[in-house]
């Protein structure tokens, strides 16, 4: 049940910025680990990696035992079905429906086709309104994406992320511009995937405080370097 090994990653950007230092990290299947870190301490750099959204400069990155630092076409692109991201910004295409956004996670050769069409099933309409109800936001399914506020838009993007019915969520500083009440129900809709659908949760926060609230592990980066890995009843204000 080892779902993500890091093995040895170091990453150094073109420009020779060191990004990563020698990471070792396992990840089992149905965690919830945080990774936190000051700006700049390559939360973003490790999380990229894992679903090759950046390439490592050495060492290793197995899902499910599988390199994917190795693996590439097909096999990368269906490798990377099972891993979803949510970013900062949430990344919806703003003007189009709720709908229309939520659809856009249908993943394969069909999926894509479909979307770009608008030529969904109907089963993939109730896919899609399935998706919705898990963040509780069924009733926006025609609203233009732009209408909603900047927590209804991220869970959107958790919805759009089901589609592809992911083993593993990645998530990029999912709160980090939002207020903290709506902070807490992205948050909120994270661990009830976790926990209602067993899917692994890993995301970079850097507000410590959610992070203690929420992950079962908490990791410190810092100058792209692991500082500590602990349960996350064990953190103390020290780490
Ligand atoms: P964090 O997510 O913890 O803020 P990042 O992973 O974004 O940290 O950044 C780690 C280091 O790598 C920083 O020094 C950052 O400036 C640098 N970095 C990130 N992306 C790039 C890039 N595309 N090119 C060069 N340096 C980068
Ligand atoms: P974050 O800290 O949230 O990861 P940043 O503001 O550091 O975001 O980076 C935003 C974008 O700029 C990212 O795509 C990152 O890879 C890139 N970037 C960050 N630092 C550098 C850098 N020193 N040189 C080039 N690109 C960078």
């Amino acid at each position: 049940n080892n779902l993500i090994e890091i093995k040895h990653v170091s990453k150094v950007y073109d420009n020779g910025v060191v990004g990563l230092k020698d990471i070792n990290l396992t990840v089992k299947k149905g965690e919830f680990l945080v990774i936190v870190g000051l700006s700049g301490a390559g939360k973003s750099t490790l999380l990229r990696s894992i679903n090759r959204l950046n390439d490592i400069s050495s060492g290793d990155i197995l899902i499910n035992g599988v390199s994917i630092q190795k693996s590439s076409g097909k096999k990368l692109r269906v490798m990377r079905r099972d891993l979803a991201m949510i970013f900062q910004n949430f990344n919806l295409v703003k003007r189009a429906s709720v709908k229309r956004n939520v659809l856009s996670g249908l993943v394969g050769y069909y999926g894509i086709f479909k979307s770009t069409f608008g030529l969904w099933k109907k089963s993939d309409i109730q896919e899609a309104v399935k998706s919705l109800q898990r963040v509780n936001l069924a009733e926006k399914f025609y609203d233009r994406a732009d209408a909603l506020s900047g927590g209804q838009q991220q869970r959107v993007a958790i919805a759009r992320a089901l589609m592809q019915k992911p083993k593993i969520m990645l998530a990029d500083e999912p709160t980090a511009s939002l207020d903290p009440a709506t902070s807490s129900l992205v948050m909120d809709d994270l661990k009830s995937l976790n926990e209602n659908l067993g899917i692994t949760v890993v995301a970079n926060l850097h507000n410590e405080q959610l992070a203690l609230e929420y992950a079962t592990r908490i990791v410190g980066l810092r100058g792209g370097k692991l500082v500590f890995d602990k349960e996350a009843s064990l953190v103390t204000e020290k780490d």
